[in-house]
């Protein structure tokens, strides 16, 4: 049998686990049937965002939703016609915003976010992208204080999770952040956030990372499990050849469920596509990682003066063509925080967040099927979670206990 593990799918999922497979010691073949990190993880708003321990399901969604809804470029929009197929992930949905339900999903976001800085220190050193890794902090802006009034029970669950923030006055907001219009009144800082300036840039840096330190990528494509014996030992490719392994990962991202069908399991895996808006040119000089909480949507200062600004959520069928209005929309409203910026070279981009109704990705094996692993459904929290989802499959693969208890985080609890 082969002593080999392959990893299906070179996102930043698969590239950082397969990174951590190889630093242990592994035989490792990362597989992407196209170019590494050029979908989901390429254009994402490349934040380690450590504080987002509440699921996406919290009991306040349904308030917020009515207006949301009604308006077609406002934070959260449906494609109404896709409803029906989305009506199980809808379902699933309703029933993770149980008080007890979202009590015990924040444990588990929280068990993995608190120690996601620390699983990509390692890899970040060895790959030498120190200097991508900005750990600045971020700043959550309120327009005044009722605003921040009604958001700090948020804050304060957050707190009870090991988070830690502080509140700004406005004069500290212009202190802190002095590219930003004056206006905001509070602000909520998380130092232990930090961005990336590339997220693309630093997907490639951690797949160099593991080619350097012997680990195989190839270009295929996986089409199906080879099972032998009610054990998984390879993959059969597109082209027809059987890649052999002793253990194989699929981390394919919104593609993950072609897996997921064949081996029947009922996974309410959906896309919340996501759009961003990039002004490498913008010429504003910010320093933290900046979230409006009125307009759902962020900011990431890019290198020399860039902004990418990004967010939004589009319930819709993962090929359906996207509506750019949705990006546009954007620069309208940071207009709003950092005033006036050029638009030379903007570009747009869409992606699919891989995205499962209670916020919490399967990570861990197969229920019925020795040498089979699934790493998928990061939603909002890939880049974040990568490296940790690494380390708790490098631990799972090499029998090795993890310290976590990772019953949350299988895939037979849909
Ligand atoms: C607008 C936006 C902003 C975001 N901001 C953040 C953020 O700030 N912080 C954060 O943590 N997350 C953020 N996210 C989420 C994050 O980008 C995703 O969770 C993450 O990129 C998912 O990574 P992945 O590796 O699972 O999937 P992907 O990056 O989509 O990679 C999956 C890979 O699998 C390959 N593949 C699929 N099928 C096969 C097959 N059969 N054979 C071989 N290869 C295959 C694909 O080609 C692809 O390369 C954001 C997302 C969006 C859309």
């Amino acid at each position: 049998m082969s002593e080999r593990v392959i990893v299906v799918g070179a996102g930043i999922v698969g590239i950082a686990t397969a990174l951590q497979l190889r630093l242990a010691g592994l035989d490792v073949l990362l597989l992407d049937r196209g170019e590494p990190a050029r979908e989901t993880s390429y254009g994402n708003a490349g934040a380690l965002a450590v504080s987002d321990v509440i699921p996406l399901a919290e009991p306040g969604v349904w308030r917020r939703l009515p207006g949301w809804l009604l308006d077609p470029l406002g934070p959260l929009a449906v494609r109404w016609r896709y409803l029906p197929t989305l009506a199980p992930w809808l379902a699933r949905f309703a029933l993770a915003s149980r008080p007890a339900r979202v009590a015990s999903l924040t444990r588990a976001l929280a068990a993995l976010l608190n120690r996601a800085a620390a699983d990509y220190a390692p890899l970040v050193a060895r790959a030498g992208l120190d200097g991508m890794w900005r750990r600045h902090g971020a700043l959550t802006l309120y327009r005044d204080a009722a605003e921040l009034e009604r958001a700090l029970p948020a804050w304060r669950r957050k707190a009870e999770h090991g988070v830690a923030w502080q509140t700004l006055d406005q004069a500290a907001v212009q202190d802190c952040e002095p590219a930003l219009r004056d206006g905001w009144a509070r602000a909520v800082k998380v130092a232990a956030w930090s961005h990336v300036d590339d997220p693309y840039l630093f997907s490639r840096g951690l797949l160099d990372a593991f080619v350097a330190a012997g680990g195989v990528f190839e270009q295929a494509e996986a089409a199906a499990l080879s099972e032998r014996g009610g054990k998984v030992d390879g993959v059969v490719c597109a082209d027809g050849r059987m890649l052999a392994a002793g253990q194989v990962i699929v981390a394919a991202g919104i593609w993950s469920d072609r897996f997921t069908r064949q081996c029947r399991y009922r996974v309410p895996l959906e896309s919340e596509r996501g759009y961003h808006v990039n002004l490498p040119k913008a010429g504003v000089a910010l320093r933290h990682f900046i979230q409006c909480a009125s307009e759902s949507f962020v900011i990431l200062p890019l290198a020399d003066g860039g902004l990418r600004l990004a967010g939004t959520v589009e319930l819709a069928h993962r090929d359906a063509a996207p509506d750019w209005r949705r990006a546009e929309i954007l620069l309208d409203k940071a207009r709003g925080i950092v005033g006036d910026f050029s638009t030379e070279d903007m570009t747009l981009w869409m992606g699919n967040r891989p995205s499962l109704p209670d916020t919490v990705p399967v990570i861990g094996p197969a229920p019925d099927r020795a040498g089979l692993y699934f790493a998928f459904g990061h939603g909002h929290l890939g880049l974040t979670l990568a490296a940790t989802t690494g380390a708790l499959l490098r631990d799972m693969v090499l029998q090795r206990p993890s310290g976590l208890d990772l019953h949350p985080y299988r895939l037979a609890r849909f």
